[in-house]
């Protein structure tokens, strides 16, 4: 096989051009009335055609066979490609042909050199002919000397400026242009292209394979061209499969074992499935798109209709649609919306991936969004705090409670990992001596443990405050089930007073998880001595849960990831 199959395919015809009829209509009228424009812009995307086309046009112009196609354009075609012309421009020493990248040829030098040349008759075809690939890289001052020439073109001139930024060109040189727009070429035109290519190649394909190709590639015949390639240097047959994996995609049926997982709440099959599927491989922006893609396509399932894209996956889409409610998939949704902006900004896109889907694991209460299980946290405290008891026994309670209200709190920081950590924890005791706090965590959560150093920061203070003392955080991790003891608990209410609003910025993103390491004995009695004893005033913080109420207040979250800690009146 020709490895090169983009110059291969480079067609050299006008019914070989992908894509274009209507500027190959235009074209061919224009060579049939024989009436040319002194200056053609050629714009559109890259990839669409320009080039080939302006090649074509320009053999075309110069083809011996032209006045044969002018008397009789049905049975004769320009170019021919057997004249002296055609030959000689197809193998790019045409003398009357003159193609030049204004990326490299930016200076009004050499444009001073073209304008001297234009002046001098065509040697062997009818028209000399310029062709300026990427036109918008022209200096002003080449622009400027351009002018000249085009405000009295020679009659044996042609130019053809062919360029993706048409605004870049100066309007002065641009309004004496005859634009043509190329249109980007639609995915079903682009697939059909691949095909036949495969087809005349003898490639292996897979229909849906050359169509993914298509609608990744954008309207670009060559990207595809380039894609398709690059998918057969590494594989006999161009499957959708060895297409997925050239681009980075996830296979769509380990995504939806993904899903399955989170459903489950089962948090180590979620870490095994990263582990298994190697993430930090693939683009972790394409694994996000392709995740949310895939639990939209749930959510259709879910009321009885199938995405295009998962026609061959219907099966499987319903089962997994029946084993989930609607809210437990846009509550998925929803929180990967939340975190997009953070996940556009932050380096370690892989580890907020895996973070969010740890958090997603939690089980919520799958009848309410996420929504409106922060609304119902709000409502009816089920903890009092003024209930003081100094029964030893009750005391223990207490501690409890305070630990669930805690835990409460580390919600509302917005950090799922951090959060999702805390809600796995077993509270075991509260030594008001030591003011040591124990938590069971599993085993697996020693994995964790450098989280909860990097992250002591966000979660001390609260801890500190619903302990009325410095305390000293001491993650146990034992081998047993991990179990949620948090209840809900009642959230302070709005402060009625009116914007400015300071943010306080709190570490919104979440440090990179080191690398796993096995559970060693000596990290039981692993604790966190807070650096100083006094206790700490607790961080203030007002609750603005009500988007209706505090439009400023999440606007600015919005951007400034954090707390709200001081609204002044
Ligand atoms: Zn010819």
């Amino acid at each position: 096989m020709d490895l090169n199959l983009t110059r291969k395919w480079r067609s050299r015809t006008f019914d070989g051009i992908v894509g274009q009829s209507l500027v190959v209509r235009m074209l061919k009228n224009s060579l049939y009335r024989d009436k040319y424009f002194p200056v053609y812009l050629f714009s559109g995307q890259r990839g669409c055609g320009k080039t080939t086309t302006a090649r074509i046009f320009a053999a075309a112009v110069n083809c011996e066979q032209l006045p044969q196609f002018q008397k009789d354009p049905k049975a004769i075609s320009v170019p021919c490609l057997v004249c002296q012309s055609c030959k000689a421009l197809f193998e790019m020493n045409h003398p009357d042909f003159i193609e030049i990248d204004a990326a490299s040829h930016t200076g009004v030098d050499n444009v001073r050199q073209i304008i001297e040349a234009a002046s001098l008759m065509p040697v062997l075809g009818r028209k000399k002919i310029y062709l300026i690939d990427e036109a918008h890289m022209l200096s002003k001052a080449a622009f400027n000397a351009f002018l000249k020439i085009l405000e009295e073109p020679p009659l044996s001139v042609l130019f053809i400026l062919a360029t993706t930024d048409p605004h870049k060109i100066i309007d002065t040189v641009r309004s004496r242009c005859f634009q043509i727009f190329f249109q980007p070429i639609s995915v079903p035109e682009v697939a059909a292209h691949l095909q036949e290519l495969c087809t005349k190649e003898s490639i292996a394909y897979e229909a849906a394979a050359l169509s993914t190709i298509a609608a990744n590639t954008q309207g670009s015949a060559r990207d595809a061209i380039n894609l398709l390639e690059r998918v057969r240097f590494a594989y006999q047959t161009v499957t959708q499969q060895a297409v997925l994996q050239v681009l980075g995609y996830i296979d769509d049926e380990h995504l939806m074992k993904l899903i399955e997982y989170i459903i489950d709440g089962n948090v180590a099959h979620v870490l095994s499935w990263f582990e298994y599927n190697k993430i930090d491989q693939h683009s972790a922006s394409t694994v996000w798109d392709s995740f949310i893609e895939l639990v939209r396509a749930v959510v259709w399932a879910k009321h009885g209709k199938i995405i295009e894209r998962y026609k061959s996956y219907e099966d499987q889409l319903a089962r997994l649609a029946n084993r989930c409610t609607t809210a437990q998939l846009t509550r998925i949704l929803q929180i990967f919306y939340d975190h997009e902006l953070l996940f556009h900004k932050t380096t370690a896109q892989h580890r907020l991936l895996e973070t969010i889907m740890i958090s997603l694991c939690e089980k919520h209460d799958s009848s309410h969004s996420v929504l409106e299980s922060k609304s119902t946290s709000s409502s009816k405290p089920l903890v009092q705090h003024k209930h003081i008891s100094t029964s030893p026994v009750l005391q223990e309670v207490k501690s409890d409670d305070r630990w669930s209200m805690a835990v409460n709190s580390i919600e509302k920081l917005d950090d799922p990992l951090v959060n999702s950590l805390f809600k796995q924890g077993r509270f075991i005791r509260f030594d008001e001596q030591t003011k040591i706090v124990e938590v069971a965590f599993g085993k697996d959560f020693i994995f964790f443990q450098d989280w909860f150093a990097t992250t002591q920061k966000l979660w001390q203070p609260l801890l500190d405050e619903h302990f009325n003392v410095a305390v000293q955080f001491t993650p146990q991790f034992i081998d047993e089930p991990s179990a949620s003891v948090v209840s809900p608990v009642a959230a302070p209410k709005p402060v009625a007073v009116t914007p400015p609003i300071h943010v306080q910025k709190s570490n919104p993103q979440p440090q990179p998880a080191l690398k796993k390491t096995p559970a060693a004995p000596e990290f039981k009695n692993y604790s966190y001595e807070k650096k100083q004893s006094k206790p700490v005033a607790p961080i203030k913080r007002f609750d603005v849960s009500d988007k209706d109420k505090w439009k400023k207040a999440h606007l600015v979250l919005q951007i400034f990831p954090g707390i709200i800690s001081e609204v002044q009146q």
